[in-house]
């Protein structure tokens, strides 16, 4: 058959709902444009959330250590256990979740949340129904576009409390609730998450907590597990990852936790399918030597150098949340998250982001890349080294506090 010509197969319609640019790509072509026109520029991204800090030392020793036992016949192993290496299982229980009921064998350990979670969707199949907060991951949306799977966005209470309105919110299959939450930087406190748990009790739904950012939670009010809320365990399933916890974004290691009390409709453990669905995708689990790094960077030792790490992201974040408030800017976030949510007014979040581009070669995410509420919003990114985010802010004080010699 000659290259190019077509064959027999017909093409899966779901992918042609799928966007084939997602927003990260977007934000290529922007900065590819703008570096085509301004090829000297130093563009400093304030729009990724990508980790930038080294991850410690006493993490990648740890997985040196192990990669060189690799080569001999003690510490040599093959294939590992779908459900990830039951001391890692362990750590992540005692360093994580303690005294919340999760089990380790209620643990599936992966190459990462996005890898867990469209494992999910893939076993709850095509037809569902699946509420998204507005705005969101904007992947959870693609995914189910991938799997035919419906989705509804549910309205916030106001303008300014981006917890969804439930007592008007649609009976879905699933929930994904995402907290604290990418773009918004809002983590919902133990009060709303009591709502969102018994809002799913009482429609019968599943909720998929994406946790990927817990790390980040301060406030005392705010939960950094679903599972810290009464009922959850027969309601919730919970994904994370080492990714923005321990910089391991290029690494990859996620995992999620299905409780043994979730049930489907027929009373079958939800948590027995997904062993089908790991054994099936993923039959080795996740690669040992990521497992590796994750044991090292939950170790009493490591977890202090990582949380330090996230304490960099923060004072980012704080710095880039006083010169906002300084342009007189409305700003969400920032505080128990690594993003911050701009309130911007009079154009399109598209235009401010480009506006930002042309004159400070700075970029931010437009909010509407989120979803529909993300309109009159740009994200703003605080993964960032510490000189960036300094010069960043001084570059845009130029553009945007008045001429002081004026
Ligand atoms: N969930 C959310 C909310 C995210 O923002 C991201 C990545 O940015 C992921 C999941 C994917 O994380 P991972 O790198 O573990 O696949």
């Amino acid at each position: 058959m000659t290259k190019g010509s077509s064959v027999g197969v017909k093409r899966n319609a779901n992918l042609s709902n799928c966007e084939s640019e997602l927003f990260f790509w977007k934000l290529r072509l922007k900065v590819q444009s703008h570096l085509a026109i301004y090829p000297n520029s130093k563009v400093i991204s304030l729009a990724v959330g990508d980790a930038t800090e080294p991850i410690p030392q006493s993490i990648t020793c740890a997985v040196e250590k192990y990669v060189h036992s690799l080569s001999t016949r003690e510490g040599f192993s093959g294939y590992g256990i779908h459900q990830g290496l039951e001391s890692l299982r362990t750590r992540i229980v005692e360093q994580l979740y303690n005294g919340l009921g999760v089990k380790t064998s209620e643990i599936f350990v992966s190459d990462g949340a996005k890898g867990c979670l469209s494992r999910l969707l893939m076993m709850f199949g095509s037809g569902l129904t699946l509420a998204l907060q507005d705005a969101t991951y904007p992947v959870i949306n693609q995914l189910c576009s991938l799997f035919g799977q419906n989705i509804v966005y549910l309205a916030k209470k106001s303008e300014d409390d981006f917890f969804p309105d439930l007592s008007n919110a649609p009976h879905t299959d699933l929930i994904y609730f995402c907290s604290p939450n990418n773009p918004t930087g809002i983590a919902a406190t133990k009060k709303n998450l009591e709502e969102l748990v018994s809002f799913a009790k009482k429609n019968g739904s599943i909720i998929l907590y994406d946790a990927v950012y817990s790390a980040f939670v301060e406030d005392i009010d705010c939960a950094k597990s679903i599972y810290e809320i009464p009922g959850a365990r027969e309601v919730a399933i919970e994904v994370n990852s080492f990714s923005k916890l321990a910089g391991f974004t290029g690494v990859r290691l996620g995992w999620s936790i299905i409780p043994e009390s979730v049930v489907f409709a027929n009373g079958k453990s939800v948590l027995q399918d997904f062993h089908k669905v790991t054994l099936l995708t993923a039959p080795a689990g996740a690669s040992s030597i990521a497992q590796a790094g994750g044991l090292a960077a939950l170790s009493s030792e490591s977890f202090k150098d990582v949380l330090k790490i996230i304490e960099h992201y923060k004072e980012n974040a704080r710095i880039l949340l006083k010169a906002f408030a300084s342009y007189g800017l409305e700003a969400f976030g920032g505080r128990n998250s690594p993003y911050i949510w701009l309130k911007i007014a009079g154009k399109s979040s598209e235009d401010v982001c480009d506006e930002w581009l042309e004159r400070a070669h700075v970029l931010a995410s437009p909010g509407v890349f989120f979803g529909p509420a993300g309109e009159g919003f740009l994200r703003i990114s605080a993964f960032g080294h510490r000189e960036d985010i300094i010069e960043a802010v001084e570059r845009l004080d130029a553009i945007m506090l008045p001429c002081k010699s004026c």
